[in-house]
């Protein structure tokens, strides 16, 4: 019987079986920000540990880091006091900080694929939630709470429970103008915000095969959603063309090797799985959530579903979304008036992200509509020079969007990108749960950046394929 990918990381980075059952799991990357570190390492400090890998660790700073500017001190001084003591911190403990003063700065989570740290068969840490999105290299990626960070630090391994493994397919093709947005929104639609508990998620099938490494990781990024642990891509020829030539890929022979060890690592034909979940490409649609759960998500041209629709024990979830989002069952979607438009995130702020957006607002030949706020928020620093060098920023400001620094912005508003009052936000981030995107009534609709520009252009969520004449 062959193995899955899953299982042949997770036998490899094995240190020992605990007494509880769980596994102590070596974690070959550690990948820490501003947020999450501060109370690990002050709990490190009162033990007198020291950090046991700093060269397998990584700092970045992302959640609190303004995106109007940059510079020192920032005008809010808790979100100066979190970067100063990052600082002083990465210092102490000889730990690699990817620094705005080195140009290196950007979300954790799309920094690590970009400098080629994060790479096939690894295991990955980091103390939030979307390190799942690591897995599109085909690495087993966890994201953890504090109590965990100090482990890593002290130990570079954690405790953990092995999980079961879905495989979920993703059949046929995708239909112009869907993308992976659609297909992780589509599918998380499909097996609920609770259906992957105790999974790793394994994405496979011809849809799945054919996207790019951004794809890619827009789909494992919200495995999280899907309840599951994690999520990962097989590895191939995709991968191993991303990687290429990246800062921390090993060069030369190394890579020669590493490559053949990275193929051997694949899930056997013979594998097998806990569960399988087939899909087709062709039926899914472009997607927006209706309500307070990523899970709670139609086509752009559906209706919102009645109470009746749903299993009695989800009920209660449902009724609260209408009455938080001020929606009704039989209400269409499409139409409702948006306030913001937020193109950024860990799940689509890359540059491919920018690029498709870019395309079709320039072809659209419209601008931002005067009641909406728009925000592009690049990924990191280097996917916004990389859009400076294009000349996409003019393109986008000409069109009446808000060109931002690198960081997390109206993802989570740790920093004073926020949503105010009752406000809708059309977004491209992950999460639309009451209050997440900084004021604690504002409401959020989950949906691709191209669905976003869409929304942005016209004011009202739209089906972008009308309106850039896509067929
Ligand atoms: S972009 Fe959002 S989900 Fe991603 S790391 Fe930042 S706050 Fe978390």
């Amino acid at each position: 019987m062959g193995q899955t990918l899953y299982e042949k990381v997770f036998d490899r980075h094995v240190v020992a079986k605990l007494p509880s059952g769980q596994y102590q799991l070596l974690i070959g990357l550690h990948l820490i920000h501003e947020v999450t570190s501060p109370q690990a390492f002050s709990m490190l400090d009162g033990r007198g540990l020291g950090v046991l890998m700093p060269e397998r660790t990584f700092a970045t700073v992302d959640h609190i880091i303004p995106t109007t500017s940059q510079l020192r001190p920032y005008s809010d001084s808790l979100a100066e006091e979190m970067m100063a003591f990052l600082e002083r911190n990465v210092k102490k403990h000889g730990i690699r900080f990817l620094s705005p003063a080195r140009g290196e700065q950007g979300i954790v989570h799309v920094i690590g694929p970009e400098a080629g740290l994060t790479q096939p068969g690894s295991t990955i840490a980091c103390g939030d939630s979307h390190t799942s999105t690591h897995g599109a290299f085909g690495a087993i990626a966890l994201g953890i709470g504090t109590s965990q960070v100090r482990d890593v630090l002290a130990s570079q391994t954690l405790a953990i429970d092995k999980l079961k493994v879905r495989r979920i397919e993703v059949t046929g093709s995708l239909r112009p103008g869907v993308y992976a947005k659609d297909v992780t929104l589509h599918v998380i639609g499909k097996l609920g915000v609770n259906g992957g508990v105790g999974f790793a998620y394994e994405y496979a099938g011809s849809v799945i095969e054919r996207m790019t490494m951004d794809e890619r990781m827009t789909v494992c990024n919200m495995s999280i959603e899907g309840g599951a642990r994690c999520g990962y891509v097989n590895p191939d020829e995709t991968t191993y063309r991303y990687l290429e030539g990246r800062p921390f890929t090993p060069k030369g022979e190394a890579w020669q090797r590493a490559v053949a060890d990275w193929q051997s690592l694949r899930s056997d034909s013979d594998a097998r799985y806990d569960d399988t979940v087939t899909l087709r490409g062709e039926e899914i649609e472009p997607i927006v959530t209706w309500g307070i759960t990523p899970g709670q998500s139609i086509g752009v041209n559906g209706t919102i579903p009645r109470e009746a629709d749903f299993p009695v024990n989800e009920r209660g979830i449902v009724r609260e979304a209408y009455e938080y989002m001020s929606l009704q069952a039989g209400q269409k979607i499409r139409g409702t008036k948006v306030d913001v438009a937020f193109i950024g995130s860990c799940t689509n702020g890359r540059l491919s992200d920018f690029e498709e957006v870019v395309r079709l607002v320039r072809g659209a030949g419209l601008t931002v509509r005067p009641h909406v706020r728009a925000l592009v928020v690049p990924g990191s620093q280097a996917v916004r020079r990389a859009m400076i060098e294009k000349g996409y920023d003019q393109i986008l400001i000409a069109a009446g969007f808000e060109f931002r620094e690198a960081g997390c912005s109206m993802c989570l508003a740790m920093n004073p990108d926020k949503l105010q009052g009752r406000e809708v936000c059309a977004s491209s981030s992950n999460r639309n749960f009451k209050g997440r995107q900084g004021s604690p009534t504002g409401r959020t609709l989950l949906m691709s950046p191209a669905m976003v520009a869409a929304a942005a252009l016209t004011g009202e969520v739209t089906d972008a394929r009308e309106l850039f004449h896509v067929s």
